[in-house]
């Protein structure tokens, strides 16, 4: 940089100095004058620099000079001042050294070989600034007169030969196989990358395209796969186009006004938050905060819940006929009749506005967006909790005997506190008291609400066999969990075949009012 900045300065105060030179007495002779003399309003005059100045840069730096287009240093060019400016012009020329190393180690890498491995990226000049790269080095822009290039592979007629005698090329020939394996590559996905091999005269061998051939399915294959993926993640998350368009019509039909948030991804739903709106006039009124359960179209989670429907007398008829989508949709069904039932029962549950598919909105327990807490997570005093515990005895008992359902799922997890008492949630699985497991289910929730009541300190809590009688109303004698399992599933096969025996009357599910099968074991 400093050679430039001399240059800059020079040139006045050559001219100057020049005629004070001339008179002084030097040791080595007086200089050969060479500036031209002139006069004060010569050497004052900007515009004889700026001449003076150029001729000196072009005789410095002749390339410099004429890759910018008028004066380097100063004239026109309103950067030449910055500092910034030089450094990037010091810095291309650099470059352009650079890559010209750059590519003659390319051309000595490769060789003579017809496969080369380019430098390109390397480069540090961006192709289009490279005006002069010299002929016989390749055009990276312009891959017309690429040398590398290949020409088309030569096809063989039909007969399948061409030439005569010793100059006989057969399709077989490694030549023309191999320059067909290269041009055939073209046919892989286009994800998959050949690089510029097709471009090229390169002849792959039979083998090495076989291999290729392979990896190129194989990544097709995963890149389907992942595809895939993302595909059941979208309906993992439950809003798949379908569900969106149910969402978007719910709303659309002012039924809901907005939906304004997820509040939980469960296992198998996804329940939001949405405001209400109105079904008309004279439909009854949408409950000012609504929950939407979406039941999620993926079926892996619904397999281990097969028990649960599949024996369900309420479903037989039509269980074995049903494909998994529509199985889908009977699990929210069964939740829309279940939690009816329970209302009718004046249990606290939310109440059902409307079924669509595998979308079920209900009331929101909750207030303001914020759902009710479930008493896993509410902090409850001492009060609250025996209340709360007295609470969930007495729905279990109507649950059992007016609603005639084994919840099937009871734990604390699914039981919200909400405006000083216990509500249930969650009864897409309940089954009625005669399914094949429904006692082993109501047990079950015996022990989860014993069990958590009794460690929050509520004294009064039964233990899980006796609150399965008092449930139930069932007696057994086990003084054990184990055999009171035994006893239970005694039980469960005798009424089993019982009903197989008797040919009970199966009722349809549509209705499924009708008084439903006790069980007596007195
Ligand atoms: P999980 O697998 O977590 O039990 P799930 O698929 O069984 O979920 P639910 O238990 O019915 O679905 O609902 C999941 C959560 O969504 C509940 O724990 C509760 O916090 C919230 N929720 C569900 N229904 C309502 C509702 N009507 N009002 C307020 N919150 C609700
Ligand atoms: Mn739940």
């Amino acid at each position: 940089m400093d050679p430039v900045r001399v240059a800059a300065v020079t040139p006045p105060v050559e001219a100057s100095q020049g005629p004070a030179w001339s008179q002084s007495k030097c040791p080595w002779g007086a200089p050969k004058n060479t500036t031209i003399s002139c006069s004060l309003a010569d050497v004052m005059s900007e515009q004889l620099a700026k001449e003076l100045q150029l001729e000196e840069e072009n005789a410095a730096f002749p390339e410099v000079v004429s890759v910018v287009e008028g004066p380097f240093i100063t004239g026109e060019n309103v950067d030449t001042s910055s500092d910034l400016m030089l450094a990037q012009m010091l810095q291309m020329e650099f470059d352009r050294e650079y890559d010209a190393q750059l590519r003659r180690e390319e051309k000595k890498f490769n060789g003579d070989s017809k496969v080369s491995i380019s430098f390109e990226n390397y480069r540090k000049v961006h192709p289009f600034e490279d005006s002069d790269s010299s002929e016989d080095e390749v055009d990276w822009q312009d891959t017309r007169h690429d040398p590398y290039r290949a020409d088309k592979p030569t096809t063989t007629p039909k007969k399948g030969f061409i030439g005569k005698g010793k100059d006989i090329t057969t399709k077989h020939d490694e030549v023309v196989c191999g320059r067909k394996n290269t041009a055939r590559m073209e046919n892989f996905a286009p994800e998959f990358q050949v690089g510029d091999g097709i471009g090229m005269d390169l002849k792959l061998s039979n083998h090495v395209f076989n291999a290729l051939k392979q990896h190129a399915y194989s990544e097709e294959r995963r890149s389907a796969r992942l595809h895939e993926k993302k595909e059941h993640s979208t309906a993992e998350k439950a809003v798949d186009p379908k569900t969106r368009l149910l969402l978007y019509k719910m709303v659309n039909s002012g039924m809901l006004e907005t939906i304004t948030g997820c509040i939980s991804t469960g296992k198998e739903s996804v329940v939001f938050h949405a405001n209400g709106g109105s079904m008309g006039d004279d439909a009854k009124p949408v409950p000012s905060e609504c929950a939407i359960k979406v039941f999620k179209t993926t079926l892996n989670e619904f397999k281990n819940r097969d028990k649960y429907i599949k024996d369900d007398y309420r479903f037989k008829d039509r269980f074995s006929k049903l494909n998994p989508r529509k199985i889908i949709r009977m699990w929210a069904e069964k939740e829309m009749h279940n939690l009816t039932r329970m209302r009718k029962a004046g249990i606290p549950c939310p109440e059902v506005v409307t079924l669509k598919k595998h979308v079920l909105v209900m009331s929101f327990i909750g207030q303001d967006q914020v759902p009710a807490p479930k008493l896993k997570e509410v902090k409850l005093n001492s009060e609250d909790m025996k209340k709360a515990y007295y609470q969930v005895l007495h729905m279990m008992q109507q649950l059992y005997k007016e609603c005639s359902l084994v919840h099937a799922d009871l734990s604390e997890y699914n039981m919200l506190w909400h405006g000083g008492q216990v509500w249930l949630i969650d009864v897409s699985q309940s089954v009625e008291p005669t399914h094949p497991h429904g006692l082993e289910f109501l047990f079950r929730d015996c022990r989860n609400v014993s069990q958590f009541f009794q460690k929050n300190g509520v004294s009064e809590a039964l233990s899980d066999r006796e609150l399965f009688s008092v449930v139930s109303g069932l007696n057994f004698t086990a003084d054990n969990d184990a055999d009171f399992l035994a006893e239970i599933e005694a039980l469960e096969k005798i009424n089993e075949d019982h009903i197989q025996n008797h040919g009970k009357k199966v009722s349809s599910f549509s209705s499924g009012e009708e008084d439903p099968p006790t069980f007596c074991n007195k």
